[in-house]
């Protein structure tokens, strides 16, 4: 491209020098009446490296630069003389003539004949300035590739630094030290994103560790307790210091009972969080469900001196998963029942409205303090431990109902007030697809 843009540029400086030439020719030849000094043409044509020709009018030569020596010379001393140039070898040259009319006053005067070779406008210092030229490229590419590859070795580094410390975390990660700073200097907004989601990662493994340790110790004290009061209640039947009457046998069937509901509710709190919980869902009459367990629990509440009331509005039609239903209520009911006090009531409502069926159980019972309020839908979330022993809880129960609740597309929230009540209050969508 240098080289064409360059010859490019000498041809049209040849064509201006031309012009010139011809116009001062021209000017001449009128000036001194179509006379000219022969010597003074040769000089000039020499300066110029031309070799000039004057035509009459009727076509005769009479004047011609060119009377000792040949263009083929000519051509021959350009050769020679850029030899030296080694690189840059000048190729051989045509004889080239251009012809250009001498006028005065718009009448033809004679012709000018310029003769040249075709590569003559590479000379010497042409050659130079276009070798500089080209090596000054060739340098620049090699300055421009080397700052390129220092850039990217930087740049690289930068990012291959923070990348490494990343992999570094990754691995500790991998290794079990789960609590590790994740943090990397570095100003690229990807790798910031992909080491805080590696600390996330670190962070949401060391909170499942904590939830299973948790748990494990949960689980295990849970079980402990019917079983040691089995145990010990046994071992006195054995040794003869506790009679086996039926009343003692109903004390350790309670104990077991209470012992299968619990292993019970583990299994489902271990397989139904709300995104793994499988429904089966069917049409059913919702109303006439809920009748039946209210009615089903109408002997327990009141062999505890408890009432159980329903305010059920009839025959709503719902498609949802029926046993987790059951489930929820039974588990909301059982709830109250446990937490109800002397006078115990509870009131259960169903209603259908604006496409929607809400579900209230509401008891007269202790009540929740405000600061519990908030965990009580948490798993193993007890508010008072001590008191559990008597109750009986496993602190699952609500957490069941929350991620089935939800499961259905439904929600559940809870109002109460320590020492008079709560109320639980169930949304579902009436049309479940
Ligand atoms: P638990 O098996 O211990 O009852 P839950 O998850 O069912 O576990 O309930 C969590 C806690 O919420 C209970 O320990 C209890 O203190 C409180 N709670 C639940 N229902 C009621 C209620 N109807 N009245 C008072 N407190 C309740």
């Amino acid at each position: 491209m240098i080289n064409n843009r360059f010859e490019n540029y000498l041809i049209s400086e040849r064509e201006e020098k031309f012009q010139r030439i011809y116009y001062e020719i021209n000017q001449l030849y009128i000036d001194n009446n179509y006379k000219l000094d022969p010597m003074e043409l040769i000089h000039y044509a020499l300066a110029e490296d031309i070799n000039i020709i004057i035509k009459d009018t009727s076509n005769k030569i009479i004047y011609n630069s060119n009377t000792r020596r040949s263009m083929g010379m000519m051509g021959g001393m350009h050769h020679g003389h850029m030899g030296h140039m080694g690189y840059m070898h000048r190729p051989e040259g045509k004889y080239i003539e251009k012809e250009y009319p001498l006028t005065f006053e718009g009448d033809l005067i004679g012709t000018l004949i310029i003769g040249y070779i075709d590569n003559a406008y590479l000379t010497e210092s042409a050659m130079i300035f276009k070798g500089t030229l080209f090596r000054s490229f060739i340098l620049s590419g090699f300055v421009t590739i080397l700052i390129g590859l220092i850039f990217s070795i930087v740049i690289s580094n930068r990012l291959t630094q923070p990348l490494v410390s990343i992999k570094d975390t990754a691995n500790a990660i991998k290794a079990g030290n789960l609590q590790v700073d994740s943090e990397v200097k570095t100003d690229v907004k990807e790798i910031i994103e992909l080491s805080e989601a590696i600390g996330f990662l670190g962070n949401t493994l060391a909170e499942q560790e904590d939830i299973r340790k948790r748990y494990a110790s949960d689980i295990s004290h849970e079980l402990r307790t019917p079983l040691t009061t089995l145990r010990t209640h046994l071992e006195a039947i054995i040794d003869g210091v506790w009679e086996p009457t039926r009343e003692h046998l109903q004390i350790l069937m309670e104990e077991i009972q209470r012992l299968s509901n619990l292993v019970d509710n583990l299994r489902d709190s271990f397989t139904e969080t709300e995104y793994s919980i499988k429904l089966n869902k069917e049409r059913f009459n919702i109303s006439k469900e809920l009748e039946a367990i209210i009615t089903a629990y109408v002997p327990i509440y009141e062999k505890k001196g408890f009432t159980i009331l329903g305010s059920i509005e009839p025959n709503i039609e719902v498609y949802m998963d029926k046993d987790k239903f059951k489930q929820i209520i039974n588990n909301l009911l059982s709830n109250s029942l446990r937490y109800l006090e002397d006078e115990g009531q509870v009131f259960v409502d169903l209603k259908e409205n604006n496409r929607k069926i809400t579900i209230k159980v509401k008891d007269n019972g202790i009540g929740i303090k405000d600061k519990d309020l908030p965990h009580i839908f948490n798993r193993f979330y007890r508010v008072d431990t001590s008191r559990q022993k008597s109750t009986g809880g496993s602190g699952l129960g609500l957490s069941i109902v929350k991620s089935m609740v939800e499961a259905h597309g439904g929600y559940i929230y809870v109002e109460s007030q320590y020492g008079k009540g709560t109320e639980f209050t169930l949304n579902f969508p009436l049309k479940q697809t």
